[in-house]
């Protein structure tokens, strides 16, 4: 006799019937327009609409068929390694108290990180379209790395606009992207980073959207990219509640993931959005809080428009962009995922900070107690953690950790400025 058999079958079937479905939550959003609440929507020149109008379509018909539906299954199960892992990060637990974490183990998908999840999603629908070449900017260079990774799978060509000043720092990934066959093409005006690159991206696109389609890399930029990235995204939340109901027997107390443009943590968050369990998104405050320092957008920023979208914006006294800072280069972005702003209005996420100093602790603190080395932006979830843990250190709850990313990326960056960690060991 196994007193726990019902429980169990039950849980089982749960879980089974959510992977199935939609959160009804979020089939009710966006509304028509793209709009979550009053964020979102598309705001864009006129020579783009069409070409947003028809990714748009493309994707509400394809996304719905059975082919695409199962191609996309195939794609995540053989060549992503989906499904990532979820683990029970015990001895770290131990250590901080009766608070045990959990991590889905997004470090485990090919490439290292959550982004491949949007991007094989992207170049499937590109191929469906008949598109030729997937074109996206990039900072760091991991969006282009995943984008172009996709469009080696899918035999399309890629073009990638970088600043050229994050091609000089970014050298590992600029040679990864050119050895996956991408094209890297220079932002030479402004500051040379980021921002310039999407204006050149966007300057490429309306050149000829017929052959191109832009890949966005995060759920930003007007509707329907951050409906869309959070779709492809969802495979995130939907395995790791299945696999923490197996794990547990429960759904965890608390679900928590880091935040720059918001899609792993959306992936996450989808999957747990109409159970009784806190979220928490988790924003990087950088080295404190003057403007400038940190790029906690919803903490400090008030409503703009940028890239294309209505959201929380950090921007100074003229209503430009903001300059930002996070020691993890996939968080500094001064806007984030209109769905975000909706659901930090609407108190069903709370949105919370950590700062470089608390990512750097998180890093090594994983890394020496679990054989684990997060990215820096995961870091800073694994940060919030940590943090939850040793507030209540007597109370025995559950907390779930999208670890997003590896950090063998940012390997360098901090033997050379951090050193090994010695301090942070047993
Ligand atoms: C890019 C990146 C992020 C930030 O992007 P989101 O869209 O906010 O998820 C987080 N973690 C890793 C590992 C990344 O590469």
């Amino acid at each position: 006799m196994n007193p726990a058999g019902g429980t169990k079958w039950e849980t089982h079937r749960t879980a089974f019937m959510i992977a199935n479905q939609r959160s009804e939550t979020l089939r009710h959003s966006p509304d028509s327009a793209g709009f979550f609440g009053s964020y979102g929507g598309v705001f864009v020149p006129p020579q783009l609409e069409t070409a947003i109008a028809e990714v748009r379509s493309a994707y509400e018909t394809l996304s719905r068929t059975h082919e695409f539906i199962e191609e996309l299954r195939r794609i995540r199960k053989h060549f992503q390694g989906r499904p990532t892992p979820v683990y029970h990060a015990a001895r770290l637990s131990r250590k901080l108290g009766k608070t045990q974490i959990y991590l889905k183990r997004e470090d485990l998908n090919h490439t290292g990180a959550h982004k491949l999840n949007h991007c094989m999603g992207e170049g499937l629908l590109a191929r469906y379209m008949g598109k030729k070449k997937l074109i996206a900017e990039t900072g760091a260079g991991q969006h282009g790395v995943a984008l172009a990774t996709a469009a080696a799978y899918f035999g399309l060509e890629c073009d990638i606009y970088m600043g050229e000043v994050d091609i000089a720092k970014q050298a590992p990934n600029v040679a990864r992207m050119k050895i996956l066959g991408a094209r890297v093409i220079p932002a030479t005006h402004g500051l040379k980073t980021l921002k310039e690159a999407v204006d050149a991206a966007l300057v490429a696109y309306v050149e000829d959207p017929v052959d191109q389609i832009y890949c966005i890399g995060s759920v930003v930029g007007p509707h329907p990219f951050p409906m869309m990235v959070r779709d492809f995204q969802q495979v995130v939340g939907h395995e790791a509640r299945e696999q923490i109901l197996e794990m547990t027997g429960n759904l965890p107390d608390i679900v928590t993931a880091c935040v720059g443009g918001g899609s792993n943590a959306m992936g996450i968050f989808s999957g747990f959005i109409d159970d009784p369990v806190e979220i928490h998104g988790v924003e990087p405050l950088g080295k404190g809080t003057i403007l400038g320092e940190h790029s906690a957008t919803m903490t400090y920023g008030r409503e703009g428009v940028i890239h294309g979208f209505r959201c929380y914006l950090l921007q100074d006294e003229a209503g430009e962009p903001a300059p930002v800072h996070s020691i993890a280069s996939g968080l500094d972005y001064p806007g984030v995922g209109p769905e975000h702003c909706h659901l930090k209005d609407s108190g069903r996420v709370k949105y919370v900070t950590a700062t470089d100093a608390d990512a750097v602790e998180a890093f090594y603190t994983l890394s020496r107690n679990e054989g684990i080395i997060p990215a820096l932006e995961s870091s800073h979830a694994v940060a919030h953690a940590m943090r939850l843990a040793r507030e209540t250190p007597d109370v025995p709850r559950t907390v779930l950790v999208n670890l997003s990313g590896r950090g063998d990326k940012d390997m360098d960056y901090m033997i050379e400025h951090h050193g090994i960690g010695d301090e942070y060991g047993i």
